[in-house]
Parts: C-alpha cells; sequence; structure tokens
C-alpha cells in the first residue's frame, strides 16, 4: 500500500532544483531520441517523429479518475490516471489502438499537463499514473517540476509496457514512486512477431523490472506464462506483488494472428495461478 505520510522523493528534487535539471536533460535528448529500446535517433525537437509516433509535441488522450486499475492503487479516489497518445512498443492486440497507435488525443503544453495532475490530486486520487509514459519521459519530469511547484504532492506511477531503454529508467530514480511495468513476453520471438519486431523485449524487460508487476496471461501461451513466473519467483522477493491479468481479448489486428485470436479460457489462467503458486509467490492477484 503506499503510505501516505511518506513524502514521495521527487518534491525534494524539485526543491534543489534536480528535477527541472534531468528534465531538461532528457529534453535536450530528443534530438536524437533513443527514449525508448527502438533507438530511432531522430531529432523530434525538431518535429521529426520516430516509431511510436511523437515528435516533441506533448499529445494526452484523456485524464481521470480510474477505478480498474490494481487495488492498492485505487484508494477511494481512483487512480489519478493520465493516457498518453502514442506508445513505442506497438503490439497487434493492442486494447488502446486508436490512442497508441492511432493518434487519438490533444495537443497540451506541459502547464496544462501540471494542472490535470493538480485537478487529479484535488479530486482525491491516491497517486497520479501515466500511463504509457516511455516515449514522453522529458514532458512528464518537466510537467512534475511545475505542478510541485503549484503544489502537487501525491506518489506517481509509472504504468509502462516494460519495455524500457534502462538508462533512461535510471534518470527517473528518485522521480517516480512506483513502477507498474508489464511483462508480457518469455520468449523475444513472440514479442517480435506480435510487438512489432521488440526481439529485445524479454532481456530488456528483466532489466526495468522492479517492484509491482503485471502479466498479462494470452492464449495458447504466446505470452511464456511459466518462464516469467519462474524468473519472477527466481530473480525477485517472494512478496513481489504480481498481477495475473485475465483480460486479454483479440482485438485490433489480433484476428489476423491465428494463435491470439481468442480469449484466455479458464483453464489456462488458472494454470498460471496454479504455477505462480508452486513457485512461491504470495502477494498474487488474482482475477476472476
Ligand atoms: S521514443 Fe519514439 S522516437 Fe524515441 S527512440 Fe523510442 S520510438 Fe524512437
Amino acid at each position: 500500500m503506499i503510505d501516505p505520510i511518506v513524502e514521495p522523493s521527487y518534491l525534494e528534487l524539485h526543491r534543489t532544483g534536480e528535477l527541472q535539471k534531468r528534465g531538461e536533460a532528457l529534453w535536450r535528448s530528443m534530438e536524437s531520441c533513443e527514449l525508448c529500446p527502438r533507438m530511432c535517433g531522430v531529432n523530434k525537437l525538431k518535429g521529426e517523429k520516430g516509431y511510436c509516433g511523437a515528435d516533441s509535441q506533448l499529445m494526452i488522450s484523456s485524464f481521470h479518475q480510474h477505478y480498474g486499475e490494481e487495488e492498492p492503487l485505487v484508494g477511494r479516489g481512483g487512480s489519478g490516471t493520465i493516457f498518453l497518445t502514442h506508445c513505442s512498443l506497438r503490439c497487434v492486440f493492442c486494447s488502446n489502438w486508436e490512442i497508441s497507435q492511432g493518434g487519438r488525443g490533444s495537443k497540451r503544453t506541459l502547464e496544462e499537463m501540471a494542472d490535470m495532475m493538480l485537478v487529479l490530486q484535488d479530486s482525491g486520487c491516491p497517486n497520479i499514473n501515466f500511463v504509457t509514459p516511455t516515449h514522453y519521459s522529458p514532458h512528464i519530469v518537466l510537467a512534475v517540476d511545475i505542478a510541485a511547484r503549484k503544489g502537487l504532492h501525491i506518489p506517481l506511477v509509472y504504468n509502462t509496457c516494460g519495455w524500457e531503454h534502462v538508462e533512461i529508467i535510471k534518470e527517473l530514480e528518485g522521480i517516480m514512486d512506483i513502477y507498474l511495468p508489464d511483462f508480457k513476453y518469455a520468449d523475444g520471438e513472440m514479442a517480435d512477431r506480435y510487438s512489432s519486431g521488440a526481439l529485445t523485449y524479454p532481456e530488456l524487460t528483466k532489466k526495468a523490472l522492479l517492484e509491482m508487476i503485471r502479466h498479462l496471461v494470452m492464449p495458447n501461451n504466446v505470452s511464456g506464462s511459466k518462464e516469467v513466473i519462474s524468473w519472477i519467483a527466481g530473480n525477485l522477493p517472494k512478496d513481489t506483488y504480481v498481477n495475473i491479468m485475465s483480460q486479454y481479448r483479440p482485438l485490433y489486428k489480433a484476428r489476423d494472428y491465428p494463435k491470439i485470436a481468442r480469449r484466455i479460457s479458464s483453464e489456462e489462467y488458472t494454470m498460471v495461478v496454479e504455477w505462480a503458486r508452486q513457485e512461491g509467490l504470495t502477494n498474487l492477484n488474482i482475477q476472476g
């Protein structure tokens, strides 16, 4: 659970000027963008767009109180979710493909993003939850700096597909309070096929994982659930919070791929839960 008494460490970074400094350094890095493992090297500051579809113009799809997140994040007011437009992973089964790949969203300034955070905080949200943040990490850090000046004081959640450039994650140390990474695939070839050539997904995601993990169970064991569970049990504390997600649906282009063209069966889900128990994981979020 998030302890409301502990001050998030980004506030100290704000007071010392470190937050702004890191945000500006990340911003400058967009001159040859390597914010995610695609490492396109495009100059976003000159309006060039990378594989993610984003240039340096911040675009946000929506912001709202979200009650569908993991229970510890929801509290009474719902997680204060900000949905960012575009995505670097680009899965064929994406449930938010209109936003992540269709570009749905509005152009926003950093000030506007900061004000969204304050509106969510005033609405009773216990945290600010950045969904698909990777390609906009410079904007997020600078907007948090503005919001901190205006009174933001609740924890920050980095809600990511898990496929991250570790050097960028290091830059976010002390800024983000909770990392909420997916762990989608154990097998790079599956990631290659269903997430636009992301062959390095398992290797890089293992490096990026910290304390909270989501694992989406997919049909026909496309996500390699047994290996994912074994890796978590072998490399992280046994009481790591693991959300075993059952909500896979064959959306977007998924029906073009026979192996992932259906929902999962209850047997497939139960088997993954059983594997997690056998591996000794004790802090499971089991659905349904
Ligand atoms: S964030 Fe976008 S532009 Fe930057 S490396 Fe990743 S895909 Fe390319």
